[in-house]
């Protein structure tokens, strides 16, 4: 038997996984079935000879592992503290007003952004609680206990789809290692955690459709991912692997997004969501990290906030007044250049309605450039001034 299946079998029984099916399969091993179909044949084969072992171990510290052996075989564990994490943050993400697709559903919100934040804050604080407590008594520690609330079927089935393509990200990631490992991609940078969430990103976007906005779910899957990482090393958990800065990781993977969108409005104009959860985790992480990491200016990541809240407007789902007293608190934090190149970049999109092809149809997009014209007209001459020229 490879190294690799043996140490995994053996972890396996000194610490049984939870949540295992009838067939004994256990979550990891179901996130890697999901992958299965668009990994590289080599990969498939590796894992039925056993020279790959995937699986969950049941112990409660988050934790991802990628190990290699010097038999040529490797493991990828997950513990079953950090798939409990995931789905606990799954419910709590549940409670966020789902308004940020063009087709999706259109529910009341259970809970506003910012008591979704606030829960999410509680997760990661009661992680930490739990850690600390596991670290004095060298025991078990409890189990992250999901927050009830009840919330509308397919808000929970949305929530539930970024937050399984985040788990399969993370797995894509790891699988990303091996694919490098074994040459069966050449790297496209020195970095290779860089190149493992390339690799991650591309295996994520290859899955077949969900019938959502696909892309767009895809990309704020990673990115959640990525940062509920992030928000898990600042309340102490050590990973295993080291990973790059979140802004390193975001920015490969936003690179190769970019390379498969067909213009850099397209880009945009699905980052929305993406962008969305950016935001809250901020938010987040301000309140859980003391003193707050500053946030600069983006322009990127307003450009893509603008666009959500235009089309938001244009489709009724939200009043006029709340986009200006965002454009408001923008102002008000954002340096002059950057407010220009928002404005240009919002005019050149839908004001001078260029042939880019863009996600958003003709239609909407003429809608918002109205908007974008009457907007402008309302706001005083000092803000007006800054995304104009
Ligand atoms: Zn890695």
């Amino acid at each position: 038997m490879a190294k690799a299946s043996d140490r995994l079998a053996k972890l396996r029984k000194a610490y049984p996984p939870r949540f295992v099916d009838s067939r004994g399969v256990d979550r990891v091993q179901r996130l890697y079935q999901s992958l299965a179909p668009v990994l590289p044949p080599q990969i498939r084969d590796l894992c039925s000879n056993g020279l790959l072992a995937i699986g969950e171990v049941g112990r409660s510290t988050p934790d991802v592992e990628k190990i290699s052996f010097k038999d040529g075989s490797s493991m990828i564990e997950f513990t079953s503290g950090m798939m409990d994490f995931l789905d606990a943050f799954a419910r709590v993400l549940s409670g966020r007003f789902v308004r940020d697709t063009v087709s999706g559903p259109r529910n009341q919100p259970a809970l506003s952004p910012d008591e979704v934040a606030q829960q999410i804050e509680d997760l990661f604080i009661q992680w930490k609680v739990q850690w600390k407590w596991y670290e004095r008594w060298f025991h078990k520690s409890g189990r992250i206990r999901s927050p009830k609330f009840d919330t509308p079927d397919d808000v929970r089935s949305w929530t539930n789809d970024i937050v399984s393509i985040a788990e399969l990200f993370i797995l894509a990631h790891e699988i990303g290692h091996i694919v490098l490992d074994k040459g069966i991609l050449l790297p496209l940078t020195a970095n290779a955690e860089k190149n493992a969430d390339t690799i991650g990103m591309i295996l994520v976007t290859k899955l077949p459709s969900i019938g959502r906005e696909d892309l767009a779910f895809r990309f704020a899957g990673a990115v959640l991912a990525i940062r509920i990482i992030v928000g898990l090393e600042k309340v102490g958990v050590l990973f295993s692997g080291a990973y790059p800065h979140q802004d390193e990781r975001l920015t490969s993977i936003s690179a190769y997004m970019l390379s498969i969108c067909p213009s850099r409005q397209y880009f945009h104009e699905i980052s929305r969501i993406a962008v969305a959860y950016q935001d809250m985790m901020d938010t987040v992480e301000g309140k859980i990290v003391k003193p707050p990491d500053l946030v600069r200016a983006d322009t990127e990541r307003i450009i893509v906030r603008l666009i959500a809240q235009l089309l938001q407007v244009a489709q009724s789902r939200v009043g006029k007044e709340k986009l200006i007293t965002d454009i408001f608190r923008i102002a008000e934090q954002t340096p002059v250049d950057v407010m220009r190149q928002v404005g240009d970049t919002l005019h050149k999109y839908y004001v001078a309605a260029p042939l880019d092809e863009s996600f958003i149809d003709q239609d909407m997009k003429k809608k918002m450039g109205a908007l974008i014209l009457e907007v402008l007209s309302e706001l005083p001459e000092q803000v007006r001034m800054m995304l104009t020229r």
